[in-house]
């Protein structure tokens, strides 16, 4: 049996699958942004103690880069800021000696969309996680693309802007300065000085027809669609799905993205790339994913 663990803002939660891939058990941790290294592997470990140990064959876990997926170590976290050069994958295999693999949680986004959702049996699979920031995960032939050490596909880096809006990555317009809630609530801000507390919030604003939101939005769309463009240039997906936070409302976003699209990508290409909403396959689910593309099942 396969346990996936998902390292998320507030909460760790894991899962543990059969064979069949259906699920057994679920627990969950909730995190305190002010724990410290030893703190965290303690927690990791905690909740895995809580499922039989003598039935687990592997464990996946999924966590916020930038990390390196050879070594498991976490280099820091956006959520757990105290954080640093985290020895996860060692610290747990003392405890268990059966496969561990780490990796970033877009990836695991990705393959979890691969295994349970609606990118099963895409062989050329590109899946955009659109929430405080912008990610990706590609796989390409039932495989994860994991770049020289898994920090490949941070698709939310690509400049679209010359020296545009300022990102958190200390950089200057980057994709996720533009869409993504980080992104569309900072923008806003510009325009209004009001600072909007939730993605959710900032739609409402669109669809109620707030003037500056609708400018925001389709800068947004427009940017995020140049992102989109480059990226169908480079490795002609089949399939793009959106997840995350924004992806609920994909009801507003489809149509002037497809639009945008349509002007801008090779219209060959253009023709049989399929971009719809995903099934936001839950984190452990797609962290027990990185051990299935292993065959390790
Ligand atoms: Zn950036």
């Amino acid at each position: 049996m396969y346990l996936g663990i998902d390292i998320g803002g507030g909460s760790i939660k894991a899962t543990l699958l059969n064979q069949k891939l259906e699920v057994l058990q679920q627990e969950s941790l909730v995190t305190n942004p002010n724990w410290t290294n030893e703190e965290f592997l303690f927690g990791v470990l905690e909740i895995i103690k809580k499922f039989p140990k003598e039935k687990m064959h592997g464990i996946g876990i999924g966590t916020p880069g930038p990390l390196d997926i050879e070594t498991g170590i976490i280099y820091h976290s956006a959520n757990l800021k105290n954080l640093k050069q985290v020895p996860l994958k060692s610290f747990l295999q003392k405890y268990y000696s059966i496969p561990i693999i780490i990796n970033n949680d877009a990836n695991c986004a990705a393959l979890g969309e691969y295994y349970f959702g609606n990118g099963k049996g895409v062989n050329n699979l590109l899946v955009v996680a659109l929430g405080t920031g912008l990610g990706a995960g590609w796989v390409y032939e039932g495989k994860l693309f994991n770049g020289y050490k898994g920090n490949g596909m941070e698709l939310g880096h690509i400049t679209i802007v010359y020296k545009g809006a300022l990102c958190g990555c200390g950089q200057q317009g980057c994709a996720e300065s533009y869409f993504s809630t980080k992104g569309l609530l900072g923008r806003y801000f510009e325009q209004t000085k009001i600072q909007l507390n939730s993605a959710q919030e900032f739609f409402d604003k669109v669809k109620a027809g707030d003037v500056h939101a609708k400018y925001v939005f389709q800068l947004g769309i427009e940017i995020f669609a140049e992102c989109l463009r480059s990226i169908i240039h480079i490795i002609n997906p089949e399939k793009i799905i959106l997840v995350g936070g924004i992806s609920n409302a994909y009801d507003l976003i489809e149509l002037p993205l497809k639009e945008y699209l349509q002007k801008i990508v090779f219209p060959e290409l253009w023709n049989y790339t399929r971009i719809e909403k995903g099934l936001n396959v839950a984190g452990s689910l797609g962290a027990a994913s990185l051990l299935f593309q292993e065959n390790l099942c």
